[in-house]
């Protein structure tokens, strides 16, 4: 079966999917994305996705192609013709195509790309857990705005990939975690309190770690939302991450060096039942 994109109005083979030249996406990073979960077919936690797409286009000033009504079809009608039963639907808004000039260009429209394909889930690393490794946090001060712009989360994840890590926790100039490539950082203290950073401008706020803060106040697990040093991580009793396409994952290592007893723990294993419980029947 051929896959299928969505681009600027039309459904196209993805091998032909492109954009044009002059797409300010393609000179200057200039837009925004989201990646929604499928499961069985369903959009995971879509409203959220669309209130954070709204936060990042206003904060960019570049006005939505369409309303969400439309958006919402367009992502299930991608979905649809590519069959995607579990997976994720990728979404991408442009400040559209005009002659390179750094400035905004006045009378341009909003380029907007959809493309969604089927994963396998991540059951064995969730079961296992994975390792992390630390490295400076080299990124810009809007880390808030979901933007297209991602080369130094690129290298923090290839630098992981190299270190045989799963991800790469982004440290700060004070010492403390920001959040993952692609991905929240989470540590589990000593009394079983979750502790994530506040969604200040220095990272961004996942819709999976919105999700789990509920799900977990909701459960009675004390939730903390503040920064936390590497030293700290490394002498958590638990930590982990989540994300759209990483769920809850435990983290076991960070640096090499075991967290708690180097498995997977259970206020962890409590979170990530929650999540899933909830994107299951969302
Ligand atoms: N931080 C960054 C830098 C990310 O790119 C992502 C994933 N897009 C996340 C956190 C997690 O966000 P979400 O839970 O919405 O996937």
């Amino acid at each position: 079966m051929s896959r299928i994109a969505y681009v600027n109005g039309q459904y196209v083979p993805h091998r032909h999917a492109a954009v044009h030249v002059e797409d300010r996406g393609y000179q200057f990073a200039d837009g925004v994305y989201e990646v929604i979960a499928v499961r069985d077919g369903r959009l995971v936690d879509l409203a959220p996705h669309f209130d954070r797409l709204d936060r990042s286009l206003g904060e960019l000033d570049i006005g939505a192609p369409m309303p969400h009504a439309s958006m919402s079809f367009i992502l299930k009608e991608v979905v649809r013709r590519n069959r995607v039963t579990d997976g994720v639907v990728y979404l991408q808004i442009t400040r559209g195509v005009a002659p390179r000039d750094h400035q905004f260009p006045t009378d341009t429209t909003a380029a907007m790309v959809v493309t969604a394909r089927n994963a396998i889930p991540k059951m064995a690393q969730r079961e296992a857990g994975i390792g992390v490794i630390s490295t400076s946090d080299i990124r810009w001060k809007r880390c808030d705005i979901k933007t297209i712009s991602l080369l130094p989360n690129v290298l923090a994840k290839q630098k992981a990939v190299e270190a045989g890590a799963y991800e790469a926790w982004q440290v700060d100039d004070d010492g403390y975690v920001t959040e993952g490539s692609a991905t929240n950082a989470w540590i589990v203290t000593k009394d079983g309190e979750i502790i994530t950073r506040q969604a200040d401008e220095a990272i961004l706020s996942g819709v999976t770690r919105l999700a789990v803060m509920a799900l977990a106040e909701r459960d009675g697990i004390t939730l903390i939302e503040r920064p936390f040093s590497l030293e700290e991580a490394k002498a958590a009793k638990e930590a982990f991450l989540t994300s759209t396409t990483s769920n809850v994952m435990p983290v076991i290592e960070i640096d090499g060096s075991p967290i708690g007893n180097g498995h997977p723990g259970t206020t962890t294993r409590s979170v990530s039942e929650l999540y899933e419980r909830f994107a299951n029947s969302d």
